[in-house]
This record gives C-alpha cells, structure tokens and sequence, in this order.
C-alpha cells in the first residue's frame, strides 16, 4: 500500500516513525544534543533535531506538503511575513488572531508592508483586495469571530494574479481542512493548541508545497534562530497520534452543545461553523456576567489558549489587543473531550448563577 493511500488518521499514526530496524524505538527518539558529529545531515542544534524531523514528516503528510517546525505559532507566522518583499501589501482578515494582527500593524507602522484589512467570509471584497498584492493571509474559522473564508475561490484568483496564499490551518487541523489541496502556497500552524492537544506546549509550523519556499523559510529559521525545542516537538509528535481520535470527541461535544446553547433562553447568541472545537457565544445577562461566568465555572477552565482535551473559555476582550469589533461579551469557549453532559450542567449551572 502507498503512503498517499491511507486515510488521515492512520498517517497521523504511523507517519514519522523510524525505519524498522532490529532493535532500533519504533517512537521516534528525542535527541537533546546542541551538536552533532560532522559528515551527517546536520553540525548543529540550530539547523536540524531528529525529533523536529519526525514532527514535520507526520505534518507534512497530513497537509500534503513538506513542513517546518518553529518555536511557536507566532514566530512561524513572523517567518512568512519575512518573505514580503519591502512595501508589499499584504490582505489580512480583520479579525485575525489578535498576535497576527499586531505583528501585522507593526510591519505596517515602519512602512514594510501594505496592510489591507478585510472581511474574509466576503469573498468578492478579498479577491479584490488580493489585486496587486503580495500576500493573501487567511484565517479560517477566524479566532474568535469563526467566520468562514472560501479558500478555493480566493486562491484561484491569487493564483492568477500572482499573488501568495497563506492559511492559518490552526482551527481546522489537516483533518477538516486541506489548503494546500484547495489552491493555497502555505499553511500555519500554532501547533500549541489541537496538533499537541495537552496545553503542555507552545509549537508553530508552516507547510509548503514549494521547493523554493521551503528553502527560504528554513533559512530565516535558522538565521533568525526561532527554533523549536526537541521536547516540544516529540510532545506534538505523540499529540498528532491521537488528534483524529480527539478531534472527533471534541467536535461531537462542540455540536451538542451549540445546540443547546442556542435552544436556551440565557443565551443572545452562539456560533459554531459547523465543523472544528471552538464556540463563541453570548448571554443576555452582558458583559461584566459573561466575565464573572467563566471566572467561577467549576469544570472548564477559565483559561485562554485552546484545542487541549480539557475546555477552556475566557471573554475574548479582556485582552486590550482584541479588535473592538469583538462584542464584549462574546465567549470563547474550547471543547474538550469530557462527557458532553458533565459540560452542559457545567455551563447551565455557571450562566445560571450569573442571571
Ligand atoms: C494561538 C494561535 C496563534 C499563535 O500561536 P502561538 O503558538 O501561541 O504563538 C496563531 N493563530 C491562531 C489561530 C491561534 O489560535
């Protein structure tokens, strides 16, 4: 059988493993060495790891490209935005992760690039956008708003007009969402949040299906030093084994109690896109209640970050880098695996107390 025959989720368990020699860990090992002996791939620390190799093989087979590890979701988005050649303009959604957009304003305040903000679930206003521009970043469900983008639809235009395509792939992982298949160059990952799965990491990742991208994305990592850590990267590795087992739970959940969140009367609104661990929603009772709501739950964890197998939820704005257009009260709230019925006395009993 060929390896680009097997379903996702049985690549997410056997991608990356090491030959099957007699006696040899059937795990990838981690390596901790800052230097290697010469004559092999790699001299030293910063340039290669053999626990990066296993996390950015099972990666790159899931998104169907060849991937990159780095220290983070941030510094691999920093990364791309390297490749920007001076005054690009770069089309962005408006509400893109808040980290994104603040690296993204920062280019835009020193005249780096061009920054042009849009609605990404308006497919026609990005297309237009993308004119002349260098990049088209997309965030897919956005974070938190879970608007959606037409990947297709925007990379077919791109493409033609010569302009880059960059997916953030963090909510939907490989297994829900495919960019690279639907026209897109790149694909992001903050590998903190589903790929790991344990809230005990913070990873990034970018994959390609471009040699010559590939190439210049690992020497900005290597001369920008945004390296992973061995650890954080055998830690994704065993995560990813798992992640369609999780996703799938997680997802279940997520559905059921969207659905009773909107059947209940101290509920204004809820969101879910379908597919994916992320809800956001509102209650009547405003914003200050929504704060004090997820402060004192007993079973989710007032928490930021997301995708662990426990759920987390916070009230988006409480941070100052939030774009206002988020409504104050709008929760996030991060799915886990527990049992679904544990989590909905959970959130009853918290919007309860509040009311
Ligand atoms: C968390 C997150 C990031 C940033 O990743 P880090 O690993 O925290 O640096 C980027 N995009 C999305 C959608 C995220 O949720």
């Amino acid at each position: 059988m060929h390896r680009h025959d097997l379903s996702a989720a049985t690549v997410a368990v056997s991608a990356g493993r090491p030959p099957r020699v007699p006696g040899s860990p059937f795990n990838a090992p981690l390596t901790f060495a800052s230097a290697f002996i010469p004559g092999g791939e790699s001299e030293y620390g910063r340039h290669g790891n053999p626990a990066w190799d296993a996390f950015e093989t099972v990666l790159g087979e899931l998104e169907g490209g060849r991937a990159l590890a780095f220290s983070s979701g941030t510094s691999a988005t920093a990364a791309l935005f390297e490749l920007v050649p001076a005054g690009g303009a770069v089309v962005a959604p408006v509400h893109s992760y808040n980290g994104t957009l603040t690296q993204l304003h920062e280019r835009a305040r020193k005249k780096q690039i061009e920054l042009r903000l849009v609605d990404i679930s308006n497919t026609a206003e990005v297309v237009k956008a993308a004119e002349g521009a260098a990049l088209v970043w997309i965030e897919t469900p956005t974070n938190p708003a879970l608007e959606v983008a037409d990947i297709e639809t925007i990379a077919g235009a791109a493409s033609r007009a010569g302009t880059a395509v960059a997916v953030d792939n963090t909510f939907a992982t490989p297994l829900r969402q495919k960019p690279l298949d639907l026209g897109a160059d790149f694909v992001v990952h903050s590998a903190s949040k589903l790929l790991s799965g344990h809230s005990d990491v913070v990873l990034g990742a970018i994959v390609t299906n471009s040699g010559r991208a590939w190439r210049a994305l690992e020497s900005r990592r290597r001369t920008l030093g945004a390296i992973p850590g061995a650890m954080e990267c055998w830690l994704a590795t065993r995560g990813i084994r798992t992640l369609h087992v999780r996703l799938d739970r997680a997802e279940a959940n997520a559905r059921e109690l969207h659905k009773r969140l909107r059947a209940s009367s101290l509920v204004a609104e809820s969101r879910y896109p379908g597919f994916g661990t992320i809800i956001a929603f509102e209650i009547n009772a405003g914003p200050e209640a929504a704060q004090k709501m997820t402060e004192q739950s007993s079973l989710i964890v007032y928490a930021t970050s997301l995708g662990g197998v426990e759920s987390t939820w916070e009230r988006r704005r409480r941070w100052s880098g939030e774009p206002t257009t988020i409504p104050e009260g709008l929760v996030r709230l991060s799915v886990g695996i527990e049992d679904v019925d544990d989590l909905w006395a959970d959130i009853r009993q918290s919007m309860e107390s509040v009311d």
